[in-house]
């Protein structure tokens, strides 16, 4: 129907008769002339209409904004002084001629225009439309460029695109799973993977020896941030290579993804061990552009009074962690009440901290409640660690470790980001030598998954779990993991170990991963993979501040999706026919 993108006119097609598809973007009468934008996937084309083509003009006259129109013209330079800089068809226009209504448009609940005001619920509700702003487009034009770009890059080096089961059992992330109920197998259930973990490891015992799959994956879980129940990965899996080689072709692939889509070179990726990064930045995701780090002054808190600081500092499980932010006497007691706050959604009590007016004038110089309870040469020899400088405040964090570390690693963020103090544009890392385990009130749980190799024999795995370091990494980028995979287990007597270890009974362990057991048993290869989100690397490569923004049909925070109305409720004979019967909550509570 169409010869050319309205998008893609320029001054070569000056004189040809061209025929373009789109919708009517915005009209203007003026002084007897018609001016159509019509816009396209590809952009937006300014058509004239003259009175003189009186069946045209009559349409064009009749059409509303959203139309569908398919217009033969000619196009011609814009006249002196009406090209239009900002847009890429700026210097020309087509002289209309012929018009046909393809349909019409009911006037739609948002403009089409980048800047529209109105809230995420009605953009999700009627997202057919939001998707058709260009702005929308363009993310969905850069996200097929980057996963195209990513299977040649990966194509390239001999990786298969294997596809896997969505209909499987559990594969346990972490996640509660989504379940589907079996009709043919009643009382049965499908679960929806997790991620392709298994199938993955089992294509290396197949002899696959690189594989890659643009995986959906499904993970029910509570209310956070910015996650979505369905998502995707970039799933690789090799066979015969080392935690090096794996990293350089994952960081090859970024690099080069960086460089085709966005011509940006990324810097050095630093490694840089858990136990490093949780210490110095309170994250296993650390954004290196931010400079504050975190100190601890657990030693130094040891003998004081107040148990507010000695009783975290005397536990084991515990931490007093010190944050200076320079300049910061600044900060307005308001400020600081908010920050307070913020730091409470991480579990912090309350937020310490001092501030130094007058370095030279030792306890005198400083103000804080907190002085009160802490000896003068405690108070100098943290203001010591921390080089406190005149102007400075320092922040403090003092609670079981996990708190300190998340509510201070996160005041980080918060403070680089409302001061200004986000330096560069780019800071990836891999983050390595994460524990094998951390401990729950169930018990020991999987840091990454059970299917992680220890650096530890199994031996030393089941007698100190807590010590046990895995031979797993994470690719970090400004403060968002963009992946993360491990070596992984190939032996079974290890992968009993690690299950023993998380209490996984043997009969249970048969029972759940009886099939990897067996895999494991036939002469599996040495292997190991990772995994990248693809909606986080297209959010920060496209600047968007959700991953909503780059899919899409996206689910809401509440799991469900507006435009269709789902989840919903089924036809009693569907359920029937799965030998589900339903309880209504309130029955529930009986
Ligand atoms: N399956 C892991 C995940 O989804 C990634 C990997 O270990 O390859 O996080």
């Amino acid at each position: 129907m169409r010869s050319h993108y309205c998008g893609h006119l320029n001054e070569t097609h000056i004189d040809e008769e061209v025929t373009l598809c789109g919708w009517v973007h915005k009209r203007r009468d003026h002084g007897g002339v018609i001016f159509l934008d019509l816009r396209d996937r590809e952009g937006v084309a300014q058509v004239v209409i003259d009175p003189d083509t009186e069946e045209a003009f009559a349409l064009a006259d009749s059409v509303r904004g959203e139309y569908v129109l398919q217009i033969k013209g000619l196009v011609r330079y814009r006249p002196e002084g009406t090209l239009n800089k900002d847009m890429p068809t700026g210097k020309v226009e087509v002289l209309g001629k012929e018009l046909v209504l393809l349909n019409a448009s009911e006037t739609p609940p948002f403009q089409m225009d980048d800047h529209q005001k109105v809230g995420e619920e009605t953009r999700l509700k009627y997202r057919f439309l939001d998707i058709r702003r260009p702005e929308m487009l363009n993310k969905l034009v850069f996200r097929s460029k980057v996963t195209s770009a990513i299977r040649s890059f990966l194509d390239a080096d001999g990786f298969l695109d294997v596809e896997t089961p969505i209909l499987t059992r559990a594969t346990p992330e972490g996640a509660r799973d989504y379940i589907v109920p079996s009709r043919t197998h009643q009382g049965s259930f499908f679960a929806l993977p997790q991620s392709p973990q298994l199938f993955k490891q089992l294509l290396m015992v197949s002899g696959v020896d690189r594989y890659y799959q643009i995986a959906k994956c499904f993970r029910d879980e509570d209310l956070r941030a910015d996650r979505q129940p369905e998502f995707t990965q970039i799933d690789i899996e090799t066979s015969f290579m080392s935690e090096e080689q794996i990293m350089e072709v994952a960081e090859r692939m970024i690099r080069g993804l960086f460089k085709e889509m966005l011509d940006v070179e990324l810097p050095e990726f630093p490694r840089m061990p858990y136990s490093e990064a949780m210490s110095r930045f309170g994250s296993d995701k650390p954004d290196l552009r931010i400079a504050l780090e975190l100190q601890d002054v657990d030693d130094l808190m040891k003998g004081v009074e107040s148990k507010i600081f000695s009783g975290p500092a005397n536990d084991p499980k515990g931490r007093v962690a010190a944050l200076k932010l320079p300049q910061g006497t600044k900060l307005s007691r308001k400020d600081i009440d908010n920050y307070t706050k913020y730091v409470g959604i991480y579990g912090a009590k309350g937020l310490a901290y001092i501030k130094v007016n007058d370095r030279a004038a030792g306890k005198e110089g400083l103000q804080s409640p907190i002085l009160k309870f802490i000896p003068d040469d405690v108070v100098e020899a943290i203001m010591d660690r921390v080089g406190a400088e005149t102007g400075d405040l320092v922040f403090f964090g003092s609670d079981k470790a996990n708190v300190v570390s998340e509510s201070l690693g996160a005041l980080r963020v918060k403070l680089g980001e409302d001061l200004g103090l986000i330096k560069g544009d780019w800071a990836p890392l891999w983050v390595v030598d994460f524990p094998m385990f951390e401990e729950t009130d169930h018990g020991w749980t999987s840091i990454h998954h059970p299917f992680t190799l220890p650096s530890c024999s199994a031996e030393e795995l089941v007698s100190n779990p807590g010590a046990a370091l895995s031979r797993a990494y994470d690719m970090v980028l400004n403060g968002t993991e963009l992946g993360g995979g491990s070596l992984r287990i190939y032996k079974p007597e290890l992968q009993k170990a690690v299950f023993k270890a998380l209490n996984i009974g043997d009969e249970e362990a048969q029972e759940k991963f009886g099939f990897l057991l067996d895999a494991l048993k036939y002469g599996c290869p040495p292997h190991g993979g990772l995994a990248f989100g693809l909606d986080r690397i297209v959010m920060l490569m496209t600047g968007s501040s959700s991953i909503r923004d780059v899919i899409a049909f996206p689910k809401t925070q509440t799991a469900a999706c507006v435009m269709t109305a789902a989840p919903s409720e089924v036809e009693p004979k569907q359920l029937r026919e799965v030998g589900i019967r339903v309880r209504k909550p309130e029955e529930d509570k009986k």
